[in-house]
């Protein structure tokens, strides 16, 4: 072979053909990765076909190999070229996005890093648990189509503490004695690491651990002994679906509704999804886990797509936490003011703390004061270069923008104005810090969110002082949710049910109940029993309600009736169109003409088109924002349509995302 088909991460398609240098013949094969000179730079490229004849005169010669023992399967080929029409990207950045970067650099520029030692949780038994009857049953028709080696998707439903993972366990099990490989994809490994404590303890040194935190030398070795096969289990998160696994046989996603699955960069991929479509290539089986599914697979799995295994009660019977729901409005009148903890939630954390028992609150608003205002004039402090307002962070002493990270010094008096009337709204998890320390001065408080543990090591550090019940109350954002297994904590406090739901999102209803679900999960793991107080302006709503029954099924009813009386997910596809520039009427120019173009190329009239709109954030780091949702009964409908349009439509100084199937 002469010569050779070669993309690249870069937003065009391709192929484009080099010649094979004399030096190079034999090494280079479909799978290669590259060093290729395009346009005037060195570039990495990957080798997606050969052929021993080519009719362009003038051709350039592949530079060089970046690495001899690196080198794609067909199957990952075959699947980041999915990738790439699925979610609209071009073939090189799906693949570039399926290899860590430190692979793709030549051996010469590699540095050597220092591993960073992290705090090591052991945990859980070594041996097999004898199953209960559903948790066999559950088992058993995973196994089969193992054995059968067919291709299907299980979900498995249950609630916190049904004994999922030991099922995960077992079909893993399972998987190595028949020689096979499965990849664990979790939200995020540093979050859950009581979960790989579990995986460690059951197979010990057949495990690679895929940390976002692992660094150069190290990531090289562990990409080795999985493609070599020595680690036939690897956990990871997201990109973790792309493991170099030779002999697929499971795959876990857990928790598989959260939204840290999608990348939020091209290519915008749900690794739920692609880890669907990797296990149908390689024919192997999917385990989707969860005790809040969401809509789309629980639709799936009713209409016989996947297939439904259901875990009815906890292990040893236990009972749910009781769960409170404190209706806000009310501790409003009576306060005479906003309150913080309501009544409720304070005696409670009284009594628990007295009794030496652990408190977990949860607010997902990080900072102290979410906005400030000028009582005079109304005046609202926003960021300069994002649509929304400052928070007050009280550590810093600072306003700082969510968005875009820009921070100032509070003024003293309005900016507009000159009144020196300007007063601190909104609650944030430092706030509810320092009424804690107010309210119970002798009680050890730590915080947990992206502020308190920006410093590495922090996280883990907070996390084995709480295991060890050196602090009273934690108090965190969706940081503390996830996947936390502490005996001792008997109280769970919500301070505020409604901040999810209030978000101009059609999943609020569902992100809502799923966060209270997981939320209240941590509360009651052991016999000391557990309460969870859920504080809401709308505890009537039927998020929260079901929430307090612990009730997936009377939700999803309610809510599928509502996606499809209004035509939403999982009834449809949709895809989000984003125009981005710095003059607002351009945007809204190529807004309104992109929207033309696609009417007039979609000639069988499969896609609804709605917008052009301001984004819910209609400005960030000074970039004007609109929006354009399509919506069609597959996402293969408007995807083509789109290739087509967006060529044809370049707008100087105006950046167009395509996000399908967005969060
Ligand atoms: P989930 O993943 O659904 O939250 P787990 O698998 O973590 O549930 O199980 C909850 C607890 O029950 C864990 O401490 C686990 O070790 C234990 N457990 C699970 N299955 C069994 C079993 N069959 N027999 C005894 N204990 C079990
Ligand atoms: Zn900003």
């Amino acid at each position: 072979m002469k010569f050779a088909d070669i993309v690249i991460n870069r937003p065009i398609e391709g192929p484009f053909t080099y010649s094979i240098p004399e030096s190079l013949e034999g090494t280079i094969k479909t799978g290669s990765v590259v060093e290729v000179s395009f346009g005037n730079k060195m570039v990495t490229g990957y080798v997606v076909g050969l052929s021993d004849k080519c009719d362009i005169e003038r051709i350039k010669p592949i530079s060089g190999i970046i690495d001899k023992n690196l080198n794609l399967e067909p199957e990952m080929l075959e699947l980041t070229k999915w990738i790439s029409k699925y979610y609209y990207s071009s073939w090189g950045e799906a693949i570039s996005a399926a290899i860590p970067g430190v692979l793709k650099k030549s051996s010469k520029t590699r540095k050597s890093a220092r591993e960073e030692k992290e705090i090591e949780f052991i945990d859980g038994s070594s041996e097999r648990l004898t199953l209960n009857p559903d948790q066999k049953d559950a088992l058993d028709s995973i196994t089969r189509s193992m054995d059968e080696k067919i291709h299907r998707v299980f979900l498995l439903h249950g609630v916190t503490g049904s004994g999922k993972t030991e099922v995960y366990l077992q079909a893993i099990a399972h998987v190595l004695e028949l020689g096979l490989s499965s990849i664990i994809l979790v939200p995020e490994i540093s979050l859950t690491p009581q979960t790989v404590a579990r995986f460690k303890a059951r197979f010990k040194e057949k495990i690679a651990v895929l940390h976002s935190r692992l660094l150069g030398s190290r990531r090289i070795s562990e990409w080795n002994r999985i493609s070599s096969g020595e680690a036939q289990i690897i956990i990871g998160a997201r990109s973790a679906v792309f493991a170099p696994v030779k002999k697929l046989g499971l795959i876990v996603v857990d928790e598989e509704y959260e939204t840290s699955y999608k990348q939020e960069d091209v290519p915008r991929y749900n690794a739920r999804d692609v880890a669907i479509k990797r296990a149908e290539i390689s024919k192997a089986v999917v385990i989707l886990g969860s005790a809040t599914p969401s809509l789309e697979s629980f639709y799936a799995a009713k209409n016989g797509k996947y297939t439904l295994v259901e875990l009815s009660e906890r292990i040893d019977s236990r009972l749910l936490p009781t769960v409170d729901i404190v209706d806000m409005r009310e501790e409003m009148t009576r306060a005479k003011k906003v309150p913080i903890f309501s009544q409720k939630l304070r005696e409670w954390i009284e009594k628990d703390i007295r009794e030496k028992k652990q408190v977990i609150l949860f607010l997902n608003r990080r900072g102290f004061s979410t906005f400030v205002n000028c009582r005079k004039c109304g005046y609202v402090i926003k960021c300069k270069r994002c649509s929304v307002s400052l928070t007050y962070h009280f550590d810093k002493k600072k306003l700082v923008c969510h968005h875009c990270n820009f921070n100032m010094e509070p003024p003293q008096i309005c900016p507009e104005c000159n009144a020196a009337y300007l007063k601190y709204w909104g609650l944030g998890t430092e706030k509810v810090e320092s009424e804690l320390y107010r309210l119970f001065p002798g009680a050890v408080i730590a915080r947990m969110d992206t502020d308190a543990t920006q410093k590495r090591g922090t996280h883990d550090r907070v996390l084995s002082k709480f295991k060890d019940g050196n602090i009273d109350i934690l108090i965190g954002t969706q940081m503390i949710a996830k996947g936390l297994d502490f005996p001792k904590v008997t109280l769970v406090g919500v301070i505020s049910a409604d901040t999810a739901l209030n978000l101009p999102d059609y999943r609020s209803a569902e992100r809502t109940f799923n966060l209270l679900t997981q939320v209240a999960g941590r509360a009651g793991r052991s016999d000391l029993g557990g309460r969870v107080i859920i504080q809401s302006y709308t505890p009537q709503h039927y998020s929260i309600q079901a929430a307090k029954t612990h009730d997936y099924n009377t939700f999803y009813d309610k809510e599928i009736n509502l996606r499809k009386e209004l035509n939403l997910p999982p009834f449809c596809h949709m895809v989000s169109l984003t125009l981005r520039g710095r003059k607002e009427e351009r945007v809204f120019n190529a807004s309104d003409n992109l929207r033309a173009a696609i009417e007039k190329e979609d000639k069988s009239k499969n896609i609804e088109i709605l917008g052009p709109a301001p984004s819910p954030i209609s400005k960030m780091k000074g970039m004007y924002r609109w929006n354009i949702f399509l919506r069609s009964e597959s996402a293969e409908n408007i995807t083509p349509i789109l290739k087509k349009v967006l060529d044809k439509n370049k707008s100087s100084g105006i950046i167009v995302t395509v996000d399908v199937d967005p969060n």
